[in-house]
């Protein structure tokens, strides 16, 4: 039983020690038994300065927003100690080297074998290193998951939806459709005018498609001028609607390139998923029949039925 007790209290020490969050803890008189690494990089202080000191009574000095200095009293982790409710606050702490830390704290009581209340642990975290690590994140998301040109998700983005909506609808999800658009004759546009303004072109059309969807559906660039888009809870009827709807809005528009008004057109294949389809039969369909859309003259959309 002690063994075992033991072997708890070190993996917790190696928990404490390793975690990015600071860890603060107090005994039932206020008093510090707890300071992990954490808490030593987010606020400058040593736990040989903190340790055995007493709360509201040391290096640590909290914060309100507006820079005043919390009172005893009010010092979140004392009141947890004395009426035992967990709480979540946002303060500032003075660093050891004067400037304010923003942290987001968590505060909860700790009890002794019979329930009683013998402490409270305070886990906080930096809110700019959060906030940082969390943009980083972001950052690499954008340019793992969407196309740098038109700032619509790329191939692996919306092959995964794909492939997700198949695995769900084959589990008794929702049926859906794609579309396989494709621009005509976009080779023109680079020729005539330069890939600046093919880049355009694939711009507008990826905008297009992105501003007319449900917020359900989906859209990604499959390759040069080529996209796909993911329509769920349809049926062929209305999957014919919504390909007929973008052909149609894309047919309208004028992009303005250089004081001229160019106009584009597109042709799309139109399918909706079988329960037996693997990924690559579902997209096969698809550009098939955006293909006989090209074999019959272009600007139209062929659907399977
Ligand atoms: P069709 O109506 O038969 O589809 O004719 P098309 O000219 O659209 O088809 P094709 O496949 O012959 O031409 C596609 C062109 O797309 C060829 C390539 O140079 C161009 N392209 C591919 N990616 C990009 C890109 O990122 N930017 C620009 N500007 N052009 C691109
Ligand atoms: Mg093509
Ligand atoms: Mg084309």
């Amino acid at each position: 039983m002690k063994q075992a007790r033991d072997f708890e209290h070190k993996i917790y020490e190696a928990l404490a020690e390793n975690i990015f969050e600071g860890i603060y803890q107090i005994d039932s008189i206020g008093r510090v038994v707890g300071w992990n690494l954490g808490a030593e990089r987010i606020t400058g202080f040593r736990a040989d300065d903190i340790l055995g000191t007493f709360c509201g009574n040391n290096h640590i000095t909290h914060l309100l927003e507006n820079g005043t200095e919390i009172r005893e009293d009010d010092l979140p982790i004392l009141l947890t100690l004395k009426d035992g409710n967990s709480r979540e606050s946002m303060v500032f702490l003075k660093h050891a080297e004067g400037y304010r830390v923003s942290t987001l704290a968590r505060i909860i009581p700790t009890k002794d074998e019979r329930g009683n209340i013998n402490g409270a642990i305070e886990i906080f975290s930096d809110n700019k290193a959060v906030i940082a690590a969390y943009q980083r994140n972001r950052k690499v998301e954008q340019t793992v998951l969407f196309d740098a040109l038109t700032g619509i998700g790329n191939r692996s983005h919306i092959e995964g939806k794909i492939r997700f909506a198949l695995e769900d609808y084959k589990n008794g999800g929702v049926p859906f459709g794609i579309l396989f658009i494709d621009i005509d004759h976009f080779k023109n546009f680079n020729d005539t005018y330069g890939h600046l303004t093919g880049d355009k072109v694939l711009r507008f059309t990826a905008n297009s498609l992105r501003q007319n969807l449900r917020i359900t559906d989906s859209c990604g660039r499959w390759g040069g001028e080529e996209f796909l888009v993911l329509v769920l809870d349809i049926s062929m009827q209305g999957l014919g609607k919504v390909a007929e709807k973008l052909r149609r809005l894309i047919e309208g528009a004028e992009i303005e390139d250089d004081g001229r008004n160019l106009k584009v057109t597109i042709s799309i294949g139109a399918t909706i998923a079988k329960p037996d389809d693997m990924l690559q039969d579902l997209l096969k369909r698809a550009d098939g029949l955006m293909y006989q859309s090209k074999q019959a003259g272009r600007n139209r959309v062929t659907t399977d039925e």
